[in-house]
């Protein structure tokens, strides 16, 4: 998606060899335009495939996926990371391991909200190890519902995260899929001109 990559090469900064940072737009300040068209992308992609929930993941993953959900006029559940006051019964829960903070948390979402006919769009902000999003799956399954597939918004394609969920059956669609992050220069896999 030219637009997003125009965005993150104009204001991303490759922290490391590994890590991105993109608080500008979409981990901190938020881009509700580039959300919208985010969602517009999202939601093309996706288009006829009988999607009637979107899951995703707190808090970076929410704007993207309310703005697909806009599109394609069905609800967005986000996973929570931390336990609830109000979210206590009937909760489904999966592990999530972080390579980068080593450490497991659980996430969790209220089984009242999908059923075995629910086909289901996963949609997250970055894609590296693939944890969180084999971790939406992980939920997702449990509850019987279908997975039409997995939008990413940003995936670092020199991590593994897209060869398991390939892996694993599931279709995804990245919107920016970087290269490297070398030498603090962010290179992307194809760079998209329309
Ligand atoms: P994974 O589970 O695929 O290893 O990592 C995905 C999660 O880790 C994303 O939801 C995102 O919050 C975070 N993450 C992984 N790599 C990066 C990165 O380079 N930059 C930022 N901002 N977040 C990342």
């Amino acid at each position: 998606m030219e637009l997003l990559q125009k965005k993150i090469i104009k204001e991303g900064i490759a922290l490391s060899d590994t890590v991105l940072k993109v608080d500008n737009f979409l981990n901190h300040q938020i881009d509700p335009q580039l959300m919208n068209e985010i969602g517009k992308e999202f939601a093309a992609r996706f288009k006829g495939e009988g999607i009637t929930k979107i899951v995703t993941l707190e808090s970076s993953g929410i704007a993207p996926a309310v703005m697909t959900g806009l599109v394609l006029d069905v609800p967005v559940i986000f996973a929570r990371k931390k336990k609830s006051l109000t979210l206590t019964e009937g909760l489904i829960t999966s592990q999530v391991y972080s390579y980068t903070k080593q450490e497991t948390n659980d996430i969790s979402i209220a089984s009242k909200f999908l059923n075995d006919q629910d086909h289901v769009l996963i949609i997250d902000d970055f894609l590296a190890n693939g944890q969180a999003a084999l971790a939406l799956v992980d939920i997702v399954e449990k509850t019987n519902a279908s997975i039409a597939g997995i939008g990413i918004v940003i995936e670092k394609a020199f991590q593994d995260g897209g060869k398991f969920l390939s892996e694993k059956g599931c279709r995804v669609e990245s919107l920016a899929r970087i290269q490297s992050l070398a030498n603090q220069t962010i290179e992307f896999v194809n760079w998209e001109t329309s």
